[in-house]
């Protein structure tokens, strides 16, 4: 085990205390580190090298239910100061309430493409309403925002 928590830090970019410490060794598909750990008979199971890094600290998973939550929304980053232990839950909680005070990248975006789509189909209904006659023009105009 000794070993294996060497080979651990020895993958990690350790940096200033407070900075991200990000994973240098494999990573799952979400960019999240995963280091193999002898286990007996030669075999080996998959660790998440968040968990690892929680467990070094001296903080034990409370359950199965329980997953490393970044404070700092860095998947790869391994620096125990930014890691705790939370349910799912509390993930998608956390996740919700940052959306909300950034104002979320991801709902920018989305609001940026109904925008064009909004924008697309004005267009499309103005170029309609040209080929119909004036009264129909009138009608479908749009009310002016
Ligand atoms: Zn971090």
């Amino acid at each position: 085990m000794l070993k294996d928590i060497e080979r651990f830090w020895s993958k990690v970019d350790k940096r200033g205390e407070d900075e991200c410490w990000p994973w240098a060794g494999a990573k799952s598909g979400a960019g999240y580190g995963s280091i193999r750990q002898s286990a007996r008979r030669g075999k080996y199971k998959h660790l998440m090298a968040t968990h690892v890094a929680l467990h070094l600290d001296g903080r034990k998973r409370p359950s199965k239910a329980h997953v490393a939550m970044h404070s700092c929304d860095n998947p790869p980053c391994v620096n125990p100061k930014h890691l705790s232990w939370g349910t799912n839950l509390d993930n998608s909680l956390d996740m919700v309430s940052k959306d909300r005070d950034r104002g979320g990248p991801k709902r920018i975006v989305r609001r940026q493409k109904e925008a064009k789509a909004m924008a697309a189909a004005a267009e499309e209904m103005d170029a309609a309403a040209t080929n119909l006659g004036p009264t129909m023009k009138r009608r479908l105009k749009r009310p002016s925002a």
